[in-house]
């Protein structure tokens, strides 16, 4: 074991499976996040009940929080991020903004997404329509158990639209990826949302359903047979409104029929972003991104989580759209490749 600690940067799901793995080894580590608290952008933005698992967000992630503050061979340190990484594998000297330094034998980056802001797809109403809302903002409505209710009046809707792919896979503004979970979590808000109001419509525009894997029933079906959710596949025109409801105008691409169809609330499904730092972080860390400006890996089946620097790795969604059950296995996987990174410098001493 190294006895210079082993630095990770990001404390979401990946970098808290990352600084857990390390210290469950006997590793002393230390665990930088720039917000006061830990937890990443489930706890930071109040998701709701977790998918696949359905527990709620800050129970599970908020376990993982738990074990990691309680864990005495972790520093945890929030409110702080790094400002200089200089030396190499084995020696980095690294600065922190409260002014501090400190030397780590190899850095685990964990350092996550950004969420899509839908101001950047204004034809699709967030920004100048109260009631068009992000899975985000739905999210925040659950969870703080106020229910889903209208923005602009506080009623409850009767109609609610989802709109999937809502800064993914849209070329016109530059975002060609699939964000991978954003089908699965707008047909599970869907089924919340008609669980509270069985009264309100609901309805999923799509260009395509990637409910991936096991999720096609638990989720995709699911909805439709038990809840009733339904499924429309189209091309979105524009979000309008007539003062009391909004209008989604668009094309009917199963029927090749112009459709516009009035509703109470519009759900933007927005996608992953890299992390708006990333730039910044590429030069401090001195690591590559690669073409849509994630952290890049160099590689993907050896030493798990290499960045293009050696003795820094990279784990969940700062690498690409991740899950959290992804960003966990990842922050484990690229912990351990840290892990032997540092003792192999020691057994070279
Ligand atoms: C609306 C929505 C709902 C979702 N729901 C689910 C779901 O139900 N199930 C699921 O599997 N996935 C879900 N996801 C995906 C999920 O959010 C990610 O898989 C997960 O957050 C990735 O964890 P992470 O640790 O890689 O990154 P993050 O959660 O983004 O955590 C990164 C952390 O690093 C910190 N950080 C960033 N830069 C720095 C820096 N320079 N220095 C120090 N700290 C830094 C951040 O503040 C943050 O705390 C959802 C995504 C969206 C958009
Ligand atoms: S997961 Fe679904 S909603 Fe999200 S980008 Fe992929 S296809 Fe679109």
């Amino acid at each position: 074991m190294s006895n210079k600690p082993i630095l990770v940067v990001g404390g979401g799901p990946a970098g808290l499976a990352a600084a857990h793995s390390l210290a469950a080894v006997g590793q002393k580590t230390v665990l930088v996040e720039k917000e006061n608290r830990l937890g990443g952008a489930p706890i930071l933005s109040g998701y709701a009940k977790l998918v696949p698992s359905g527990e709620w967000a800050k129970d599970a992630i908020g376990s993982m929080v738990t074990r990691v503050e309680k864990n005495k061979l972790i520093t945890v340190k929030t409110g702080v991020s790094v400002s200089e990484c200089k030396g190499k594998a084995g020696d980095f000297k690294v600065k922190f903004s409260e002014g501090r330094g400190a030397s780590f034998s190899s850095i685990v980056m964990c350092t996550g997404f950004t969420h899509f802001d839908s101001i950047n797809k204004p034809e699709w109403g967030f920004g100048t329509h109260e009631d068009v809302v992000t899975t985000t903002q739905v999210e925040q409505m659950i969870s703080s158990g106020n229910g889903v209710r209208r923005p602009s009046n506080g009623d409850k809707p009767k109609r609610v639209a989802i709109l999937l792919c809502v800064g993914s896979r849209d070329r016109q503004i530059g975002r060609e990826w699939c964000s991978k979970i954003c089908c699965t979590v707008s047909a599970n808000l869907a089924m919340e949302i008609r669980e509270e109001l069985p009264d309100c419509h609901v309805y999923i525009y799509y260009m395509d359903i990637r409910t991936f894997g096991l999720l096609e029933t638990k989720y995709y079906w699911k909805s439709q047979e038990e809840h009733k959710v339904k499924y429309i596949k189209a091309r979105i025109a524009e979000v309008t409104s007539n003062g009391d409801k909004l209008i989604v105008k668009g094309e009917d691409t199963l029927v090749k029929r112009p459709i516009t169809i009035p509703f109470d609330m519009v759900v933007h499904a927005v996608g992953m972003d890299p992390n708006v730092d990333n730039m910044l972080l590429s030069s401090i860390f001195d690591v590559d991104l690669e073409t849509h400006g994630f952290i890049d890996r160099k590689d993907s089946y050896g030493e798990l989580g290499a960045t293009t620097r050696p003795g820094i790795y990279v784990a969940g969604s700062a690498t690409g759209p991740e899950t959290i059950d992804d960003s966990i296995a990842q922050g484990t996987a690229a912990a351990m490749s840290a892990l032997a990174s540092s003792n192999s410098k020691i057994a070279a001493e």
